[in-house]
């Protein structure tokens, strides 16, 4: 029989849980030719999240959990299961049932017919504020401009993957995680399938426009180095315009004899120009920080537990 495994990450899940397991349970039993697992990664929840898996645990064999030692945020969350699940192809899906587990079947249905990564696209984005909605658009269109890669706008993390990208998915273990971006880089067969995603059940979304915008800065700068190239780019411009400027004065001082002038303009352009070198310091410092942080060479996530037995 082949087994699939429902990877789950959760952050403070407490109140989803009980809403969404009976949905998996439902979802298992109307499908017993396959072995089923489902894995739960509590990701550092401060609430009951860990008795609740726990619980399931103790009544129902096919329930796994990796406890994480602190929140490593979602994406190593989602490394950590990437780890654990057993599967011959793994279901993403987030644990506030806004993604709909009705879909999975139909997931399974191309993964039968040799799709490697099917992926969910939503139709709406559901109950979002009108900036959340401007600048995920906004930060799409930067991402698909600046990188060879198509990282698609309304997928996420909703799919199936096969072993194979699991397997391809373990072996990236950067510290900075753009994993959104990661499934379009693995390439295999992909196949595109629809819904209308939901609102959460419980609970808040734990993404803050803090949280969005340094997840979007990894995005672009785990993906594209393209940042770095137009400030290269700026830099000459300015000082070719800065040359030509240059010629101008010195003629015009020297062949006519005008007095140099113009203490506006040396402010305005003397701002200007610290301006453009902050931001291209600031550019060049992100990436820094991230050759920093990647050759400390840290495991991206800590395991407490792992179905109760510590793990060393
Ligand atoms: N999540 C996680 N660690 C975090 C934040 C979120 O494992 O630090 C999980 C969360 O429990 C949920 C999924 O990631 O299952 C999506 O989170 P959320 O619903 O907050 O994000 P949104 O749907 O708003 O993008
Ligand atoms: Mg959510």
């Amino acid at each position: 029989m082949k087994k699939i495994s429902i990877l789950i990450p959760c952050y403070n899940e407490e109140k989803s849980l009980p809403l969404l397991y009976p949905e998996l349970v439902k979802l298992m039993d109307a499908n017993q030719g396959y072995d089923w697992e489902l894995m739960f990664v509590n990701d550092g929840s401060v609430d009951g999240t860990l008795a609740e898996l726990q619980r399931l645990r103790q009544q129902d064999s096919r329930v796994s959990y990796v406890d994480l030692s602190r929140n490593f945020g979602k994406e190593a969350a989602m490394l950590a299961g990437f780890d654990y699940v057993t599967g011959d192809c793994t279901v993403i899906m987030d644990a506030d049932m806004q993604h709909p587990p009705t879909l999975i079947p139909e997931l399974v249905k191309w993964w039968e017919q040799g799709y490697d990564d099917v992926y969910a696209k939503r139709k709406s984005r559901g109950r979002e504020s009108w900036l959340r909605k401007r600048m995920s658009l906004l930060f799409y269109k930067v991402l698909q401009l600046s990188s060879r890669f198509d990282v698609l706008q309304n997928v996420g993390d909703f799919r199936l993957l096969d072993r194979k990208c699991i397997n391809a998915l373990r072996k990236m273990r950067e510290s900075e995680r753009y994993t959104k971006g990661m499934y379009c880089w693995i390439g295999f067969k992909k196949k595109e399938v629809e819904f209308v995603q939901g609102d959460r059940v419980a609970g808040d979304s734990s993404w803050s426009y803090g949280r969005l915008f340094s997840l979007a800065i990894d995005g672009i700068t785990s993906f594209t180095s393209l940042p770095l190239r137009i400030s290269t780019v700026i830099g000459f411009i300015v000082s070719l315009l800065a040359f030509c400027y240059m010629v101008f004065v010195f003629t015009e001082a020297l062949i006519w004899g005008d007095p140099v002038q113009g203490y506006p303009t040396l402010v305005v352009l003397i701002l200007f120009l610290g301006g453009i070198q902050l931001l291209s310091l600031g550019i060049i410092g992100e990436y820094i920080g991230r050759i920093y942080n990647e050759t400390k060479n840290r495991p991206d996530y800590i395991v407490r537990e792992f179905n109760g037995e510590d793990v060393l």
